[in-house]
């Protein structure tokens, strides 16, 4: 990869990761330290990472249960309460704007193409706000304005649970997108809303008939911001060669997951797992969508990575597994950055 090679990514946890820490001052860290994980600031930029969509997410309550029980108001309780759904989405939202307010420059919250090309030219890290599951919305609807006032500009309706938008997916492997019903009337007038705010709708967590339904109702490029090809891992949440059809004939995009679960034909929580298998998932994506409607979706800080990728330092390996798979520096440049610029500036305009 040649030094001004960037690489802005469709998808990262970083943010439910900052509020799940348990360390003193985890924004700091990323800023200024060393944070583990998959991502912090000094390790972006060596890496050429400039950014990407980053995810407020509310995990799975019994995994905050178990593993960070000090963040529940009361942890013998069976689930998050109406409240806490709704705290943990605005905490996080305040770690992305604290990242900015406490960076120097470094760090960018941004809701234009301009603003990410000023992020690029003057070597700071872009955040474009992504909402995984909307559960809170339920909750406090006026929310959205909130939310888009600080700027959110991405959402994807649901996640795998059951929500007043839809079913989610959740499915053992390997399974079919065709996981349950499709969007309620909530969840269409929720893809509405967002669609009159030009914001970017992402349909990596639907089942296929609420993949469907949106793509009917969204009349705008569909984006799946972290899946892959189900031809090549029969995992529900990646999508098949229909699915790849309708994103290709609506102008959107597919952002490729690094998680060996959604790359291993296996489905295996294998990290023995070839950095070759994410370059097939390229090439066959590019088949079926061409080269200017796939990206990367990584997944940093929230999925299970490759041995040979164990973070973000190491991306420059995949990088030269695709040339050595004959992929351009062209063909890269889009990838790894250019096709996620061109969708979302046609999404926001
Ligand atoms: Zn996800």
């Amino acid at each position: 990869m040649n030094a001004q090679s960037v690489i802005f990514d469709g998808h990262n946890d970083l943010l439910t990761r900052l509020w799940l820490s348990s360390a003193t001052d985890p924004v700091h860290d990323f800023i200024y330290g060393a944070l583990p994980g998959h991502l912090d600031l000094k390790r972006c930029r060596q890496a050429g990472w400039m950014g990407g969509l980053f995810s407020i997410f509310l995990p799975p309550y019994s995994y905050v249960k178990n593993n960070h029980p000090d963040k529940l108001a009361n942890p013998s309780n069976s689930d998050f309460t109406p409240q806490e759904i709704v705290d943990i989405c605005c905490a996080q939202l305040e770690l992305a704007q604290q990242l900015q307010a406490r960076s120097e420059g470094q760090i960018q919250i941004c809701t234009s193409l301009a603003q990410i090309r000023a992020c690029q030219q003057n070597q700071q890290l872009a955040i474009v706000l992504h909402l995984e599951g909307a559960e809170f919305l339920a909750i406090k609807p006026e929310l959205l304005d909130v939310f888009y006032e600080a700027g959110l500009r991405s959402i994807g309706p649901l996640w795998n649970r059951k929500s007043l938008f839809g079913d989610g997916l959740n499915a053992s492997f390997p399974h079919s997108p065709d996981t349950g019903s499709g969007l309620t009337r909530e969840g269409k007038d929720l893809v509405l809303a967002c669609r009159d705010k030009h914001m970017l709708i992402d349909v990596s967590h639907m089942n296929e008939r609420a993949f469907w339904d949106t793509l009917e109702i969204a009349d705008q490029p569909i984006v799946a911001t972290h899946s892959n090809a189900h031809a090549l891992c029969p995992q529900a949440r990646n999508l098949t060669d229909r699915q790849l059809a309708a994103i290709k004939q609506n102008g959107g995009m597919v952002g490729v997951n690094f998680d060996v679960a959604f790359l291993r034909a296996d489905g295996q929580r294998n990290t023995q797992t070839s950095l070759d298998v994410i370059v097939d998932h390229l090439a066959y994506l590019i088949d079926h969508l061409d080269e200017d409607h796939v990206g990367f979706g990584s997944d940093f800080d929230g999925c299970l990575l490759p041995d040979e990728l164990s973070d973000i330092s190491q991306i420059s390996r995949l990088i030269e597994r695709m040339q050595q798979r004959h992929f351009s520096d062209a063909l890269i440049e889009k990838i790894t950055s250019k096709n996620w610029f061109n969708v979302l500036d046609k999404i926001w305009q």
